[in-house]
């Protein structure tokens, strides 16, 4: 494999970012508002008032989806935290386009890409 300079300065820089990124918490955290069950309250006037924002921390535990309700010191201690994971997920796919850009510029020029029906069969 090549690795021009600028590609081995992104790789360095990934690497190093991703050295730094602290605990990462897996999921969605989300503001959501609400009407409640109560034919005469606030939340059913015209206008209405929804309840809330509370926020709620999503995340799939065995394929299904897990919603928690956090308290307002939660939701401080824990956002730092989502927000990790976001630049964690950013920096793992800018690592993979760079090691897709220098796979890519390696291959051959001669050999054509397989076509998407056969490599499904031959994984
Ligand atoms: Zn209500």
């Amino acid at each position: 494999m090549k690795i021009s300079a600028s590609q081995a300065a992104a790789r360095e820089r990934i690497a190093a970012e991703l050295a730094s990124v602290g605990l990462a918490l897996p999921g969605t955290l989300s503001l959501q508002r609400y009407r409640c069950g109560k034919p005469t309250c606030r939340c059913r006037a015209d206008p209405p008032q929804l309840h809330g924002p509370y926020a709620q921390w999503t995340r799939k535990i065995d394929r299904r989806t897990v919603t928690r309700r956090l308290g307002a010191a939660e939701v401080a201690a824990y956002r730092p935290l989502f927000d990790n994971a976001r630049r964690l997920r950013a920096l793992v796919a800018e690592l993979q386009a760079l090691t897709l850009a220098i796979v890519e510029a390696d291959e051959a020029p001669t050999q054509p890409p397989i076509p998407a029906t056969r490599r499904r069969r031959a994984s």
